[in-house]
């Protein structure tokens, strides 16, 4: 006998992974550069020279049994120490290494954030589109997630629905910006609107509401935007931070959690941090490679692809007459499907080979996510079957 919930979780497949390897039988039958495949968000720019030349430092230079042995639960007291010192030289901030608990990047966080602060009946807050774990992971931990709308044209967080939301049972506030599927970096009036917020019904509830702000994506923004830091407005505040994206290691499984030092009692905090992490089996981080984050702690992969990528396809789609989100960050676009079934307009770009995962998941009905994180010139051969695909539409 098993439970039914993981089983429902393990045996279906989510909607990504579907279209996911969809594109890969469809591309051992007609060519890999026949079809566009924008399902997935794996990062398609390679990890930036300092990482291979680290690795190769570290295996020929460091003592073997400690780089691939189990490090402290809460990762090695050295490299916690680098990352919070670089934290605090970028953003002002005062948290030492015994804020920082290293994980198996931002999903390990989340889950193990999630697990140190559910209660009875805790519920979390977030808004739509979101990241269709923060379910799985929410619901893991016997909580509710309540998902809010964001504001129509500039996919903000709606405030109003937010007051509306919050009641006695409200544990934190799950935000992800820069924003996948949006792109969306949420500007800095609008933390200080949402810190405002949070405390104010944090005194009129009598507990902590917390802000747990997952940023994969903090380092993927263009045009010299800000990514405000949260710990810089709110006091509470867990950051979920993860080298996945930053510098193209998914794969490796690297991240961190900063729990802020002007938490209230964020020593019982980060111990609550360190037995959600024990509780969930997580052991501690990879060793070999929280080594390699300290060492390569200001570097980023070559975001200028990206951002070639993102004007590219946001240009050429929005001159064709498609509705888009304008994505300041992360790799990905947001797009209105040109009817109300996003599935079904889906399957009406699969003639054309244009795999696009629809809103539905995230939150947001009618609407497709683009991941562009690709070669552009995958960008450049799909952008006339785009065209064919609105022209279709506008017969
Ligand atoms: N949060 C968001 C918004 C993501 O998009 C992802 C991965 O795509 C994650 C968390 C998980 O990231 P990681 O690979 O660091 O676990």
């Amino acid at each position: 006998m098993v439970n039914d919930k993981m089983y429902e979780l393990g045996s279906k497949r989510s909607v990504i992974r579907e279209i996911f390897e969809y594109a890969k039988k469809r591309a051992s039958e007609i060519g890999s550069e026949n079809i566009f495949d924008f399902s997935i968000g794996n990062p398609s720019v390679p990890a930036p020279d300092c990482v291979n030349e680290t690795l190769i430092d570290l295996i020929k230079n460091e003592n073997s049994v400690k780089l691939h042995g189990y490090s402290s639960a809460q990762g090695d007291a050295s490299v916690r120490k680098i990352i919070a010192d670089y934290i605090n030289k970028r953003f002002g901030t005062t948290v030492s290494g015994d804020n920082i608990y290293m994980t198996t990047g931002a999903a390990a966080a989340l889950s193990i954030v999630l697990k140190s602060v559910a209660t009875e009946n805790s519920e979390y807050i977030t808004f739509a589109p979101y990241f269709t774990e923060y379910k799985v992971f929410v619901e893991a931990t016997g909580s509710k997630l309540v998902v809010l709308p964001s504001e129509e044209k500039t996919f903000d967080m709606d405030f109003d629905a937010l007051e509306n939301a919050i009641n006695e049972n409200t544990k934190a506030v799950i935000i992800n910006s820069p924003n996948n599927p949006s792109g969306v970096v949420y500007p800095e009036k609008s933390i200080i609107r949402l810190s405002e917020i949070l405390k104010k019904y944090s005194e009129k509830y009598n507990h902590i509401i917390y802000l747990i702000a997952d940023e994969p994506y903090r380092e993927l923004v263009y045009d010299g935007i800000d990514v405000p830091y949260p710990i810089c407005y709110y006091d509470n505040t867990f950051v979920c931070y993860s080298y996945s994206k930053s510098l193209s290691l998914p794969g490796e499984r690297i991240g961190y959690i900063c729990v802020s030092d002007r938490m209230e009692n964020w020593q019982t905090h980060y111990a609550a941090v360190c037995g959600a992490g024990r509780a969930l089996g997580y052991v501690c981080a990879t060793t070999l490679f929280q080594f390699l984050a300290a060492k390569c702690v200001d570097k980023t992969s070559d975001v200028s692809i990206y951002k070639k990528n993102r004007d590219m396809l946001y240009n050429a789609l929005s001159e064709y007459g498609y509705e888009c989100v304008h994505p300041d960050g992360a790799f990905y676009l947001f797009m209105k499907a040109l009817e109300d079934d996003a599935y079904a307009f889906c399957e009406k770009a699969k003639k054309y080979e244009l795999l696009l995962v629809p809103g539905d998941d995230f939150g947001c009905p009618g609407y497709v996510r683009i991941a562009y994180c690709v070669q552009p010139s995958q960008i450049e051969r799909a952008l006339p079957s785009f065209k064919k695909l609105i022209e279709e539409y506008n017969k």
